[in-house]
Order: structure tokens, then C-alpha cells, then sequence
């Protein structure tokens, strides 16, 4: 006979809530957790022999990340970067960066803003259509306009 002891990490659930979760980038659900290890004899836990420390796990990408998260403020959203990222969607769903352009300038933003902001969403890696010269975002395969296959810009 012999007998089987060893250690086991236990995790008890001590709060839960809602944080700026820097993973995902937007506010998440998180678990505060206690992670003890425990002594254990035929593979039951008997007694905790040695606490590891707090962690809070996001619910949603399941990184493990220190308390101190907790106190992480969420970004400002300022317009500017709404408007961004609204045109960096438009412009991954397959809208020219020209088109985007336009809809910025209609909006009735200021030039030097509009440049900036279509340079933020477009990136630096562009592709073009060969038929029309329409730019578009990398992640686009084809045309909107004409549907031939693009090709890298520049
Ligand atoms: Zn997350
Ligand atoms: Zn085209």
C-alpha cells in the first residue's frame, strides 16, 4: 500500500463585478479569485498549505491579471476616436478609403481633422483597385465598386 498525497491550486470566488479590462479593451464582467494551494491526500484537497494571492479573471478572454486592475480607469472616448474607429469598420466592411473620406468632409469635419482621422483608420498598408484606383484597407480582398481582386498600394 502506498499513499498518494500532493498539492492542488484551488480558486474561491471573493467578489465579482465589472472592470476596464485592458485585454478586450472595453468594460467586462471579472471574477475576484483566491488562489490557495491545498494539500492533498488521494487527490481531495485536505487543507490549504500556501496562498498564492488575489487574481481577477475577465470573464470574457479569461486573463488572469492582478488586483491592481481593479483600479485601472477606462479610457476617455473622445469623439474623435469613435469617429476613427466607426471609419476603420466602415473601412473593413469593404467601403473605399475615398468613400470614407467623403463621409467625414459631408459630416462637416475640419480637413485637417478629417486627414488625420482617415489616416488613423486606414493604417499604412493599403491596397488598390486596378480598374478605378479606389484605396483600400488591407483587410479588403475586392473592390466594392468592381469586384476585381486589389492589390497592394504604392
Ligand atoms: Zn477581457
Ligand atoms: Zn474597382
Amino acid at each position: 500500500m502506498f499513499i498518494l498525497f500532493g498539492t492542488k491550486t484551488r480558486f474561491k470566488t471573493l467578489s465579482t463585478g465589472q472592470f476596464y479590462c485592458p485585454q478586450c479593451r472595453t468594460r467586462r464582467e471579472y471574477e475576484l479569485r483566491l488562489a490557495r494551494d491545498y494539500f492533498t491526500l488521494y487527490f481531495i484537497p485536505l487543507f490549504p498549505i500556501n496562498t498564492r494571492g488575489e487574481m481577477v479573471t475577465c470573464l470574457s478572454c479569461n486573463t488572469n491579471f492582478q488586483k491592481e486592475v481593479l483600479a485601472v480607469p477606462e479610457p476617455a472616448n473622445s469623439p474623435l476616436e469613435r469617429m476613427t474607429r466607426e471609419a476603420r469598420a466602415d473601412m473593413d466592411s469593404g467601403t473605399p478609403i475615398e468613400f470614407a473620406r467623403q463621409k467625414l468632409i459631408n459630416i462637416g469635419l475640419a480637413r485637417d481633422l478629417v486627414d488625420q482621422t482617415i489616416e488613423q483608420a486606414a493604417g499604412p498598408e493599403r491596397r488598390t483597385c486596378p480598374n478605378d484606383a479606389l484605396t483600400y484597407r488591407a483587410t479588403v480582398a475586392r473592390c466594392a465598386q468592381c469586384g476585381a481582386n486589389l492589390v497592394a498600394a504604392g
